[in-house]
């Protein structure tokens, strides 16, 4: 059950969610800075009484998810592009989590289009008890009806406090296998759509960590660090950048996260890509189901 105090983090959250979404849509550009942008973006959240349930993922063209800027990150938003800004605000614990796209290239419009129409739909389409089955047909068939395809192994999911994937999944296709129900809980509801093959696979590359909780003596040389992060994050996910502030940390820092992943203490969030090198599109809503009432957070 979600008290009142846990409703109005909730919308507290999503207000600023909302408010750093349009701060996005004026300040992704061609040619800016990838890694200034992610700081920016942070930094407004952090500004308007938010604090960071993840690091800004920033996906370009068929990167659908998990990239967030690396220390002295060189990129930029290239011309002609489409990019997906997915950003994380959370109020004590209380979770929003949303993303839009936007295209630097018109062709991309009917992509953007089928996306952003299927999470109007699936949203209008949300009631207590509703079926997660069946949000993901209509996810699926407002995308197929543009002529794109969803991404099926990437999902909507239910939200905890300080949890961003709780383990419920909202499904983009109609997955008859899943019989959750939408009662009483938050859920991120986030359509991907693409023109390549409606999969994604994990790169080698890992921009996104968090930290297990751990039951047993850390080792010494990395109990600063763990505690450090822990504190701070509480398994929230984090990037290393957030940690390195001159070339020397960046060593040290690297050096840690192995250490960490050895001890298996770490979770590696690795950069997914569409697999037919397709492009992807994402939008992203959150949502407050209680007994009698939708409250979508995010818009
Ligand atoms: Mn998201
Ligand atoms: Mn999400």
């Amino acid at each position: 059950m979600l008290t009142d105090d846990a409703i109005s983090k909730l919308i507290k959250a999503g207000e600023i969610a909302k408010r750093t979404l349009r701060y996005v849509e004026q300040s992704v550009k061609p040619g800016v800075g990838i890694l200034s942008l992610a700081n920016d973006i942070e930094k407004y959240i952090l500004e308007l009484g938010g604090e960071l349930a993840f690091p800004v993922n920033i996906g370009i063209n068929s990167v659908a998810a998990h990239y967030t800027p690396v220390y002295n990150d060189s990129g930029i938003i290239p011309d002609g592009s489409i990019v997906k800004i997915d950003i994380g605000v959370h109020v004590d614990g209380y979770i929003a989590d949303a993303a839009l796209t936007i295209s630097f290239n018109p062709v991309y419009e009917g992509l953007l289009e089928a996306t952003r129409r299927s999470l109007e739909k699936a949203i209008e389409f949300i009631k207590p008890g509703v079926k997660a089955s069946e949000i993901g047909r209509i996810i699926e068939n407002t995308i197929k009806s543009h002529g794109y395809k969803p991404i099926k192994n990437l999902s909507g999911h239910g939200i905890e406090r300080y949890v961003i994937h709780s383990g419920v999944i909202i499904p983009n296709y109609h997955d008859v296998l899943n019989i959750h129900r939408l009662n009483n809980g938050v859920y991120a509801i986030e359509p991907f759509a693409t023109n390549g093959v409606g999969l994604v696979s994990e790169l080698n590359q890992v921009t996104i960590y968090s930290l297990k909780a751990h039951g047993r003596r850390i080792p010494d040389n990395i109990k600063v660090f763990y505690d450090k992060i822990y504190s701070e994050r509480q398994g929230l996910p984090f990037a290393e950048r957030w940690y390195i502030k001159s070339d020397s940390d960046a060593e040290n820092v690297r050096e840690a996260l192995i250490t960490l992943k050895k001890h298996k203490l770490l979770v590696e969030y690795p950069v997914l890509v569409e697999k037919g090198n397709g492009l992807v599109a994402q939008f992203e809503h959150t949502v407050i189901v209680t007994q009698k009432d939708v409250i979508v957070t995010t818009n």
